[in-house]
């Protein structure tokens, strides 16, 4: 089923990705695994799966090693994506387990991880999260803030930050969800405007199962899949 899905999934990016004129390699699926058992996570490894979101570092520290033997038992690599709410005393795991944070939704939370990237000489990719609604989601700067944001962290020497990522309220017409998709964009360009980073923020992280294709549409270079590729979570 997990194969079957996958497949379906990465159609359905191709499909909106040369819809908007877009190059589909430029779209990089995570596939979210938070709730989810080991054995689907190693069938979607089989069929080619490489990026992995977790939302709960708890979780992703069970999971970690037995998927990174898994990868590794088939000369495969596995790149770990931290996606969800990450409180500032568990920035020391998240620096050691996931190659880009995209979850960062404070200064003090930045300072964290710069802190213990330092310690192990590491120069951590992160993205700033954005509450592009008001109304749902708890987690992220404001828009307007995420700009100053920026600024201040592009002093922190073992951050690099990447680009933004924004969660879409739930819809239940995804069409409802290209607003808040088309802000963080708008956004993206204002900070490249800006001039702020010599190398440009780069990644927009946004869309999920029910969105993804409006989110690319709207310019999404990562989109985070769970429940398309392994079906419905139990929690
Ligand atoms: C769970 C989760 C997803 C995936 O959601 P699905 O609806 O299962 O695709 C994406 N992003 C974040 C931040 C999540 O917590």
């Amino acid at each position: 089923m997990v194969a079957r899905n996958l497949e379906f999934c990465r159609n359905a990016i191709e499909r909106a990705a040369v819809g908007a004129g877009r190059d589909p390699f430029g779209i990089t699926l995570v596939g979210v695994t938070k709730g989810i058992e080991l054995p689907l996570i190693f069938e979607a490894i089989d069929s080619g799966l490489k990026h992995i979101g977790e939302n709960r570092i708890q979780e992703a520290l069970l999971k970690f090693e037995p998927v990174n033997a898994y990868a590794k038992s088939k000369g495969r690599r596995i790149i770990w994506h931290m996606i969800g709410h990450l409180q500032t005393n568990k920035a020391k795991d998240a620096v050691r387990l996931f190659e880009l944070i995209h979850s960062v939704d404070s200064l003090r939370l930045a300072q964290e991880i710069d802190r213990e990237a330092k310690k192990v000489s590491k120069v951590q990719d992160i993205l700033l999260e954005v509450k592009t609604s008001p109304e749902t989601t708890k987690f992220g700067f404001p828009p307007d803030e995420a700009l100053y944001a920026a600024r201040e962290i592009l002093s922190f020497r073992n951050i690099n930050v990447k680009g933004l990522m924004t969660i879409a309220p739930a819809v239940s017409d995804p069409e409802q969800a290209r607003p808040y998709f088309s802000r963080l964009k708008s956004l993206l360009d204002e900070l490249n405007r800006l001039r702020i980073s010599g190398f440009g923020f780069r990644i927009l992280s946004m869309g999920m199962t029910g969105d993804f294709e409006i989110a690319i549409q709207e310019g999404a270079t990562m989109v985070r899949v769970g429940r398309g590729i392994f079906g419905e979570r139990n929690k």
